[in-house]
């Protein structure tokens, strides 16, 4: 029985075995699941039982080629690392000294905890915490990043800093709440942007997750028009049922710029939010907003990308890179989410048992059944399992 030395449980509610399946990362694109030790949360951590956890880009990204996961201080293929970090759950366990949470409360997790002593960390931007991935041996700075630099959610039980968390609501599904973090992410682009987008136009490109979410945040904060670009029909009227006023499908437009402008009554946008990471996109995106105008990269382009710099100077437009969810922008996403301002489950396709991740990564990465947000599940009832079948 699952009993370390200060650790806070409730057996009789929340059993906790002593170890737990996790999946594991051995060489690129290859898993495989096995049995961990469930860790043992310390001061200011909290054990969450993974109640639902949805599969990422990025997690593709790390699955079959590594970065931006860094595992002591390198790749993270073959090191028992267990991969996935949008996930939520119920806190099991309290570390010492945590009273914030009790056991039995339904938490979404934020990814990056940070070290909480850098410089960065201290401005509230912890995922660009200075000391990214140094959290083992000599440089144990006490950093982590779910999935990226430490275990992530592609088990049964992990460790959180309770920084991390956000309370949900008991009538927000498990699969909404793994939503948290993907809406969190598109509210941290609007709150880099300026935050105050009432009134202002903003273009979303790509409609990926965080596109899609995007949009929604966007929309829930004022802005219009709100105009999404991008090739899929599907995910397009998806933008739509979010709150898009106007999609484009850039297969069918041949100057997608000329006709973003067009949409907005003849004026380049306020803002752009590039979620798409074509390389076309930075170019469009910095025509498409209007002198002054600003623009959001949150996707991770996958080659270099040449770039109109002169444009750019010339028309006084600022550039942002996002990493992840800063600036506690989960909970703000989450209140819009509680105030049913938005529903994010309309990008949530497929759900599938913790077994078979492979087979939800497949979905996901080959977009099988015009899959979107793919979840995984520890505990399944037998009626999803089904309606996931
Ligand atoms: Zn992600
Ligand atoms: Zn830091």
């Amino acid at each position: 029985m699952y009993a370390p030395a200060g650790v806070k449980t409730n057996h009789n509610e929340f059993p906790i075995p002593d170890t737990q399946r996790a999946w594991v990362l051995g060489e690129p694109g290859e898993l495989s699941i096995t049995n961990k030790p469930v860790p043992v949360p310390k001061k200011a951590e909290v054990l969450v039982r993974i109640d639902a956890v949805a599969i990422c880009a990025t997690d593709l990204e790390i699955i079959y080629h590594g970065p931006p996961a860094s595992i002591q201080g390198g790749l993270p293929f073959n090191k028992n690392f267990t991969p996935g970090h949008e996930y939520m759950g119920t806190v099991v366990a309290l570390g010492a000294g945590v009273d914030e949470y009790n056991i039995g409360q339904r938490v979404a997790v934020e990814i990056h905890a940070g070290c909480g002593q850098c410089k960065r960390c201290r401005e509230g931007m912890y995922t660009s915490c200075h000391n990214y991935g140094l959290n083992y041996g000599d440089v144990d700075k006490g950093h982590r990043a779910n999935g990226f630099t430490t275990d992530g959610g592609f088990c049964e039980y992990q460790v959180n800093n309770i920084n991390t968390l956000v309370s949900l609501q008991n009538d927000m599904s498990d699969e909404e709440g793994t939503l948290v973090v993907t809406a969190g992410t598109a509210m941290y682009a609007l709150t880099e942007l300026g935050g105050l987008v009432a009134g202002e136009s903003v273009c979303v490109t790509g409609p990926g997750p965080i596109g899609l979410m995007a949009v929604a945040v966007a929309k829930a904060l004022g802005a219009q028009p709100v105009i999404l670009t991008g090739t899929r029909d599907n995910r397009l009227k998806i933008g739509l049922e979010l709150g898009a006023d106007h999609v484009v499908n850039i297969r069918k437009t041949p100057d997608v710029v000329a006709e973003v402008k067009k949409l907005n009554g003849g004026k380049g946008v306020d803002y752009v939010v590039e979620c798409s990471a074509a390389t076309s996109a930075v170019n469009d995106a910095v025509r498409m907003v209007n002198r002054g105008g600003r623009v959001c990269l949150a996707a991770f382009a996958h080659e270099e990308v040449p770039v109109d710099v002169a444009h750019i100077v010339r028309n006084n437009i600022y550039i942002y890179g996002i990493r992840g969810e800063g600036k506690s922008a989960t909970h703000r996403a989450e209140a819009y989410m509680r105030q049913k301002r938005f529903d994010a489950t309309k990008i949530h396709t497929h759900t599938f048992p913790l077994e078979e991740l492979p087979t939800a990564i497949r979905y996901a990465k080959d977009r099988v059944e015009d899959a979107i947000k793919v979840v995984v599940k520890a505990k399944m009832g037998a009626a999803q399992k089904e309606a996931a079948e």
